[in-house]
């Protein structure tokens, strides 16, 4: 793969690009992304590719696909224990699923890229003193002082590096041995005694150990139970290092973000004549975009025709975050209008988004009773359409943090202060990942 050199993929940088940081100096951006553009690619073409047909078969009603990590990556977390427990949460959690429900799963990390983060406020103000927002990792420092906020170019680096480090390990660990189904106790042995969620799972990890000696005895030993397919994905928010990553793809002369398999495009990004979109329509990867509640159909009908205008199965993913209060009004006439324009798109439900909110400690923090109710509400809208359930994309940890409040061992409002560790926006800590991956799996057979 070579950087590609062409003009027309620079046609985003005529339009307007929401949430990008202003640097101090250009020519060290430059600098930069010419350095980022030598580097090698994250993941290859046919990945992304074969990523696609994966998500085709969600879009097609044969698949689930389950999305998550954290909000947003730091780079003092790129650590093997950290990266582990993520993924362990996301194995338990597709185990659940693909045994209870009997469905193949489609297993996307928000892992290895997700660095940037686009705010609802440029500013904050803490005891009178307003300083630029944090906006992830990629672009400035989380500490509240003057020097952290100014935004790094020399960031955007670190952020690659730290995504090569986490994807090497993750593939060590889908490939290596770990992810072998025969594991699915072992990845649950440090919480199998601490939580309910743990020894609810650890039933069904008897199940499909008694399933797999079974099919042994019956001379049957799957390749697929050896390793695992797991796919990288971040929010592309930052054009000037998505592009820097993007090549042509020797094989086919296509252009791809070679910085992770499945890129989405935020809420606060998806304007139709913005820059984002267009970026977006030049690479070929498999393409995700939010869609809140004041998203109209028509908006989704452009959407489509500016992303998918082949109408590719798999091409395109849509990603509704509307609320659990808002769900079952807004989304019935999206997916209605956009199956009878004929176009056949992935829906897979954020249940996080649009059920933020502030407790009186101060802590951002979402009701697991919230994401549930926003779960269950995309379940009903789908079954009364007959359209698909494609998935969930959920922000989860598998550390024990307090972020969110409820769930089986359950969080309270006065316990967020204990372990309240996110960069970013609360997230499910692994037992609460747990209880949903069993309760998402009741609602797709019922
Ligand atoms: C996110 O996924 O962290 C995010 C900011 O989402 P949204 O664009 O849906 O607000
Ligand atoms: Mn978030």
């Amino acid at each position: 793969m070579n950087a590609d050199s062409s003009n027309s993929f620079d046609s985003w940088r005529d339009l307007p690009a929401a949430q990008q940081p202003e640097y101090p100096d250009a020519a060290e951006l430059r600098a930069v992304t010419e350095e980022l553009a030598g580097y090698p690619p994250l993941v290859f073409a046919g990945e992304c590719d074969q990523l696609g047909d994966r998500i085709a078969d969600v879009a097609q009603g044969r698949a689930f696909l389950l999305q998550g990590g954290d909000c947003a990556e730091a780079f003092d977390q790129v650590g093997a224990d950290q990266i582990r427990a993520k993924l362990k949460t996301l194995l338990q959690m597709s185990a659940v699923l693909t045994y209870a429900a009997a469905v193949p799963v489609v297993k996307v990390g928000r892992i290895a890229g997700q660095y940037s983060k686009p705010r609802s406020k440029p500013t904050e103000t803490r005891d009178g003193v307003t300083l630029p927002s944090y906006r992830g990792d990629s672009v400035n420092g989380p500490e509240f002082t003057e020097e952290a906020r100014v935004p790094d170019p020399r960031r955007l680096l670190r952020m690659y590096h730290s995504s090569v480090a986490t994807l090497n390990l993750v593939r060590g660990f889908t490939t290596g041995g770990y992810a072998d189904l025969h594991q699915v106790h072992s990845w649950n042995q440090d919480f199998v005694r601490s939580s309910a969620a743990g020894q609810r799972y650890e039933a069904l990890a008897r199940e499909i150990d008694n399933a797999l000696n079974f099919m042994r005895a019956c001379g049957a030993q799957p390749a697929e139970f050896e390793s695992v397919e797991f796919y990288a994905s971040h929010e592309a928010l930052l054009l000037d290092y998505e592009a820097a990553l993007t090549r042509t793809d020797s094989r086919s002369g296509r252009l791809y973000d070679v910085s992770g398999h499945m890129v989405w495009i935020g809420e606060r990004t998806r304007q139709l004549d913005g820059a984002h979109i267009e970026f977006a329509s030049r690479i070929r990867n498999p393409i995700g975009v939010k869609l809140g509640p004041t998203t109209t159909p028509e908006e989704a009908l452009a959407l489509i025709d500016r992303l998918d205008p082949e109408r590719i199965p798999g091409r395109l993913t849509f990603i509704t975050r509307m609320g659990a209060d808002r769900i079952r009004d807004r989304l019935p006439t999206l997916v209605e209008k956009v199956t009878a324009s004929g176009a056949t798109v992935a829906w897979v439900c954020d249940p996080m988004h649009g059920n933020t909110f502030e407790a009186a400690s101060g802590h951002k923090t979402r009701r697991f009773d919230d994401v549930l109710d926003e779960v269950k509400g995309f379940f009903e809208v789908h079954k009364e359409l007959g359209t698909h359930p494609g998935g969930i994309h959920v922000e989860l940890t598998g550390d024990d943090v307090t972020e969110c409040v409820g769930g089986g061992d359950e969080i309270f409002v006065d316990d967020l202060h204990q372990r309240y560790e996110t960069a970013c926006d609360p997230r499910l800590n692994r037992s609460q990942s747990l209880d949903l991956a069993f309760l998402v799996a009741e609602m797709y057979r019922s």
